[in-house]
């Protein structure tokens, strides 16, 4: 049994979850908008990851004996002023959501929960790639600046990118 302060940390992660995947939506929603088709489909497979990454975190929860509380979404965001702002966006938000994983492994920690700091294992490692990821977009496109042509092409490159289930949950059943 999972006690109830981790329960409500991993509940609030829920939620965090949800709140990503409704920003990406967002994202993918504005340059679907703004015809840049190849950026509206990483985000709206960003979107699906954190469908998961929620999912994972529900089942978990369920597994330990826990109850799943689905509190209401906040607002998100609906515009960015260039594509470079939109994965400026990304990168801090992913930051952000590395230091709540890392708050619920230092409590997992101090409540030797050590079942939860295994399922944690995973998220640290993806938060590393999901920082990464953004990290590299935004270098390229400050790279690219205006450049029409090399901004076409990073758009190309991001249509290509296709949804795989993440482990956790690909393994579940
Ligand atoms: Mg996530």
């Amino acid at each position: 049994m999972i006690s109830t302060k981790l329960q409500d940390a991993i509940n609030a992660q829920i939620n965090a979850e949800f709140w990503s995947a409704y920003l990406y939506l967002s994202m993918a929603m504005h340059f679907e908008n703004e015809g840049h088709a190849g950026m509206a489909n990483w985000f709206r497979i960003q979107f699906r990851e954190e469908q998961a990454h929620a999912e994972i975190f529900m089942n978990y929860l369920n597994s330990r004996g826990g109850r799943v509380v689905l509190a209401p979404i906040d607002e998100v965001p609906t515009s960015w002023p260039t594509p470079l702002a939109a994965f400026e966006h990304t990168l801090a938000h992913e930051e952000k959501v590395t230091s709540l994983i890392n708050n619920i492994y230092a409590l997992a920690v101090e409540e030797k929960d050590y079942a939860t700091c295994n399922k944690l294992d995973w998220f640290v490692s993806e938060q590393v790639e999901e920082e990464e990821t953004a990290r590299g977009l935004i270098d390229r496109l400050k790279l690219i600046g205006d450049n029409g042509l090399a901004l076409y092409t990073v758009n190309q490159e991001l249509a290509s990118r296709t949804y795989n289930v993440p482990a956790p949950l690909a393994n579940a059943n």
